[in-house]
């Protein structure tokens, strides 16, 4: 069955010391396995935070998670790190093609698609972020838009590379605004999205991916959406940055 992840991610948030603190007090309290009830639990930091966030995360259950990549292998590109960087380093996941790197930085969907590719080549676990705008919401293309950030994003993705890859779902407007997409709007893209794996990649394949729900996501909410039949875990922002509060979102699950 499919696995329930849940992923925290702490953005521009935390110096590599922060971080150490941070995941020092999340991992008592996930420190048993057991306890977590087969949920897996992933931290998203920042580049500069990544190293101390692995070390203090070992022989823990918590995984490690960049939140972006050059999808080049190595090269001249000024500031930018590479999948086999992360991977060195002990990283696992990498959160690609987040709203605000495509609204900020520029990412269409053959980028995140290169960073996809190069991500798994590297083996690290991509999670593919999708999700719609509120016009989009607004004007009845949620499907359309969602449909066509996934398909671009997978574009070359094996079937034996897609067991590798978790499929984000955020609605735009959900994220850091304090408004969640109510649990049967969120299941209803959710099942929209694996539809779209089917088609891609089988019904097989496509009932084993794990698609998190992400966009305002906390304890209070947490438990509702959670218990979705196409909601298999959480992207969580601003909720992940308190132990105990992210520690709240994970016992949901
Ligand atoms: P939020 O962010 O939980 O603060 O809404 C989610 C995200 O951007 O991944």
């Amino acid at each position: 069955m499919r696995k329930t992840i849940i992923a925290g991610n702490w953005k521009m948030n935390k110096t590599h010391k922060e971080a150490a603190e941070t995941l020092k007090k999340l991992a008592e309290l996930v420190i048993d396995r057991e306890n977590l009830g087969g949920v897996e639990v992933i931290i998203g930091a920042p580049f500069t935070a990544l190293e101390s966030a692995v070390r203090a995360t070992e022989n823990t259950p918590i995984a490690i998670a960049a939140e972006n990549m050059n999808a080049n292998e190595s090269g001249a590109f000024t500031g930018e790190i590479s999948a086999t960087m992360l991977k060195e380093l002990g990283v696992e996941y990498v959160i690609l093609g987040h709203s605000e790197r495509r609204a900020m930085y520029g990412e269409t969907d053959a980028i995140v698609n290169a960073k996809v590719l190069a991500a798994l080549k590297a083996g690290l676990k991509p999670i593919l972020c999708i999700g719609e705008q509120l016009e989009d919401r607004e004007t009845g293309k949620t499907n359309e838009v969602n449909g066509t950030q996934l398909k671009g994003g997978l574009s070359g993705v094996s079937v034996e590379d897609m067991k590798n890859v978790i499929v984000a779902y955020e609605p735009v407007w959900a994220i850091g605004t304090g408004v969640t997409a109510t649990p049967e709007m969120a299941e209803e893209t959710h099942a929209f999205v694996r539809s779209v794996l089917v088609e891609l990649y089988g019904n097989d394949v496509a009932e084993e991916v794990t698609i998190q729900y992400g966009g305002s996501m906390k304890p209070e909410n947490a438990k509702e959406l959670l218990a979705q039949k196409n909601i298999d875990g959480g992207l969580v922002g601003g909720a992940a940055l308190d132990a105990e509060v992210f520690y709240g979102i994970i016992a949901a699950g």
